[in-house]
């Protein structure tokens, strides 16, 4: 398949970025250490619980199997979207008022993100959500629904624009961002890398209370923050029914018409996404529920009958043919309700993943929630599942 490695493995298009390209990695971990606490996981979830205790002064160490951000966290569509993966009016009559206030939190982590790795990393670009796909008809009921979307958004004074243009109908939500997510995560790990022990291909064979083991040595600590989305039940057995694992699948095109996208665009109820880089290519995702069935997997691999249904989504997102040169996969982790899971699993263990396919933001709320419950007791917020 195009864009498959000679080893067979695929490789996001994310790493060709010359910053991601150029990562000269972190040591792994050698022999056993102390710290208070341990972060196992460095996708962008675990790099913000890292973050957020070292800003209160506390001796981490912080852990991942692979490269930081191996897995969705480097994998992902670079969608900076407020809110959870339910959209806001919906979350709102399920959840209740606390819908809005997990929204409010992840405009206000795009501004953190932004304020510490800069513009030029996080692009507030805004996004379109368009009722269809483009170069398709907009089915009547997702045209109802972004507006049902525009019209809750603008009741609480969130900024909501109607879009109408090249690429379909629908809404512009002008306080979104977007990334390049390996990028992001290398950007912030660099950053913490000064002052918290960070270690690269180090995965965690055992976790009990106060030690992780690790196949060159164990880390004794105080708290033990678990931060995985895809595969959480894999790490957690006692976790299996809480969150299930899925798997999202992407391409990434050679460059097409030059600003085809204005920003991140998503259609068909957020199913199908695509961004544009500066070079004009398009990366490309979407399809899972096409195929949900074979989705429900702990594979990461890309699958023919997903790659070939993002072929034709490229090409109208592109508005031409296209030439696809990578294809890859990753894993995410589900709830039955729709909030991300942050819950004590053992005596100083707290686990938080499941965010639904929307964890960029979400992720890094949750992550400093898993830290307020972890060091001062703080009750975790109504919109997470505990
Ligand atoms: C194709 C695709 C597109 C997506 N698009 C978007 C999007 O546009 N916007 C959005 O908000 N969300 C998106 N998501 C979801 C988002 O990527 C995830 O929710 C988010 O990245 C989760 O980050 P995380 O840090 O919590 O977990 P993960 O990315 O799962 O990171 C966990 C880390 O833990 C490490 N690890 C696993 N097991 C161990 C172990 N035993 N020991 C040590 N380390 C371990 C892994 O190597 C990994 O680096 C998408 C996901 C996919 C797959």
């Amino acid at each position: 398949m195009i864009g498959i490695d000679a080893s067979g493995k695929s490789r996001p298009a994310w790493d060709d970025d010359p910053v991601v390209s150029g990562w000269t990695g972190l040591p792994s971990m050698d022999g056993h250490c102390t710290a208070e606490v341990c972060v196992v996981g460095l996708g962008g979830s675990g790099l913000a619980a890292v973050a957020e205790l070292q800003d209160r002064g506390l001796d981490v160490v912080g852990i991942d199997a692979g490269r930081v951000a191996a897995g969705a966290a480097g994998r992902n569509g670079g969608f900076l979207l407020g809110g959870p993966a339910t959209f806001l009016h919906t979350a709102l009559a399920e959840w209740g008022p606390c819908a809005l206030d997990l929204y409010r939190a992840t405009l206000a982590e795009i501004d953190s993100l932004e304020a510490r790795l800069g513009s030029e990393v996080v692009r507030r670009t805004g996004s379109i959500r368009l009722a269809g796909i483009p170069g398709a008809p907009a089915d009547a009921a997702d045209e109802q629904d972004c507006q049902a979307l525009a019209h809750c958004l603008g009741e609480h004074d969130i900024a909501v624009e109607t879009y109408a243009g090249a690429l379909g109908d629908g809404i512009f939500l002008p306080d979104d961002a977007v990334v390049n997510p390996a990028r992001r995560a290398l950007a912030m790990a660099s950053m913490l890398a000064g002052r918290a022990r960070l270690f690269e291909h180090t995965p965690a064979v055992a976790l009990e209370p106060g030690v992780v083991t690790t196949p060159r040595g164990v880390v004794r600590c105080g708290l033990i923050l678990v931060a995985v989305d895809g595969r959480l039940e894999r790490i957690l057995p006692q976790l299996d029914g809480r969150v299930r694992t899925a798997r999202l699948q992407m391409l990434a095109t050679a460059p097409v018409s030059a600003d085809r996208l204005p920003c991140p665009v998503y259609g068909r109820w957020g199913y199908d996404y695509a961004q544009q880089d500066a070079s004009g290519r398009l990366f490309v995702g979407g399809g899972r529920d096409r195929f949900a069935e074979d989705e429900w997997t702990q594979s990461g691999e890309p699958t023919a009958q997903v790659q070939k249904y993002l072929d034709s989504v490229a090409a109208s997102f592109a508005g031409q043919s296209v030439s696809v040169n990578a294809r890859w996969a990753a894993s995410v982790g589900f709830t039955t309700d729709g909030r991300p899971l942050c819950t004590h699993v053992d005596d100083g263990m707290i686990a938080f993943g499941g965010y639904n396919g929307t964890g960029n933001l979400v992720g890094p709320v949750t992550a400093r929630a898993a830290v307020a419950l972890g060091i001062d007791g703080i009750e975790v917020p109504q919109y997470l599942g505990s």
